[in-house]
């Protein structure tokens, strides 16, 4: 097998979708999935399909684009506004986009009518995390606007927290979103279809047991993709956090001094390790197993990797990671990385690293890359150091 590569349990992705679009459903809410951070891999947009996911979001036309050339035929809704040079194209293929700017909803209305359809629009509302966002005072103009163009069906309206400044849903914030909507349909005589509250950072607010009020819609990436919640990297219960992982091979492998020598200036990249990554404990005087993988800053964020038990990420450069184990490693191993977001979507986003969608099975898998299914040889489990399936991770 290729490496380094990026492992996807199928599997483990349905799970974690139709787990969460169950308890979703049992508060009201419908999902959007979101797969950005897999830069919309069509194995995995098909996954959610399959697990009732009904609606997928992306902030890309081009990704939209590709998915629809894929054969997947979920309805689309871009999530992040429109860019003006791309309206035609956007209302081409999204069923819908979320929208903050009068100028873009009347640019939209006018491809819409140009190609003799309705697009739909979400109207975002900055609630806080300020980023996008039509500001409260002025909803409801904007919203008037919407609904005076033939070309353009106002859907309802959302907002977005956490991305920014990490601010978090709560009942005062997310009160606010459901009056604005009753506000609307009060001075429209209309009803909203959609109150979309936010992304995966809103999880923890729902598992609170606040009312959702007119919340009836999340749109889900990090959630369904790592079983993780954004503001405290918190896993969620009874979903799959190793879904997605990353393995890569060692290059070099040798004892080598604690500390570097030589008159000492500065390095290409700043320091990698956040300090909660570094395992203590390896950190010995003397000699250690230090070794060399293939994989560096131009493929991933490494501060965002999770190594297995035993190995510290010491330092990063472009194409190299450094490690320190406790133990003995020889060239050719292959390592399995735990990542986050950040680290995902660097990962996905390589031309070097192969994506490997699997079905339950380790050696079953298919290449999401037509043609990159080079080098079958399976590995031997024991040089495999990761394993697919932690315990403790649900059925
Ligand atoms: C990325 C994004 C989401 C999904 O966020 P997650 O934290 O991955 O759930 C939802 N809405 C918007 C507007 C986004 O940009």
């Amino acid at each position: 097998m290729s490496a380094p590569r990026l492992e996807i349990r199928l599997d483990h992705l349905h799970h974690n979708a139709r787990s969460l679009k169950r308890q979703l459903a049992a508060r009201g809410i419908a999902i959007t999935g979101v797969s950005k951070a897999s830069l919309g891999l069509p194995e995995i947009v098909r996954t959610w399909a399959a697990a009732g996911i009904a609606s997928i979001g992306e902030p890309r036309i081009e990704t939209i684009e590709a998915l629809i050339a894929a054969g997947i035929t979920t309805p689309m809704l871009l999530i992040r506004s429109p860019m003006l040079s791309q309206v035609q194209r956007v209302v081409a293929h999204a069923s819908s986009s979320c929208n903050s700017e009068p100028v873009v909803l009347r640019a939209l209305a006018a491809a819409a009518l140009d190609q003799g359809r309705r697009h739909g629009v979400l109207l975002m509302v900055e609630l806080g995390d300020l980023r996008e966002g039509i500001l409260p005072a002025d909803l409801e103009a904007v919203a008037q606007l919407t609904l005076e163009q033939p070309g353009l069906r106002l859907l309802g309206i959302g907002t977005n927290l956490g991305c920014q400044h990490g601010i978090a849903a709560d009942p005062r914030n997310m009160a606010e979103l459901s009056a604005l909507a009753n506000a609307l349909e009060r001075r429209f005589s209309l009803r909203l279809e959609i109150v979309s509250g936010g992304n995966s950072s809103n999880l923890p607010w729902l598992a609170a047991g606040h009312p959702p009020g007119r919340i009836n819609h999340l749109r889900l990436g990090e959630a369904l993709l790592l079983g993780r919640e954004p503001l405290s990297r918190s896993a969620l219960s009874g979903l799959h956090t190793d879904a997605i992982s990353l393995v890569a091979e060692v290059i070099e492998a040798k004892d080598k001094p604690g500390q570097p020598w030589g008159q000492r200036g500065r390095t290409s990249f700043a320091p990698v390790a956040t300090p909660a990554q570094r395992q203590p404990g390896l950190r010995q005087p003397g000699l250690r197993q230090r070794a060399l993988l293939a994989l560096g800053i131009q493929d991933v964020d490494p501060a965002g990797l999770t190594p297995p038990a035993g190995i510290a990420i010491v330092g990063a450069s472009s194409d190299h990671l450094v490690i320190e184990a406790d133990h003995p490693l020889a060239v050719g191993d292959e390592l399995r990385f735990g990542l986050d977001y950040s680290a995902l979507l660097r990962a996905m986003t390589s031309p070097f690293i192969e994506r490997r969608c699997l079905q339950g099975n380790a050696h079953q898998g298919s290449t999401a890359q037509a043609g990159s299914l080079r080098g079958r040889r399976p590995r031997t489990p024991e040089r495999q150091s990761g394993r697919l399936s932690p315990s403790g991770s649900p059925g």
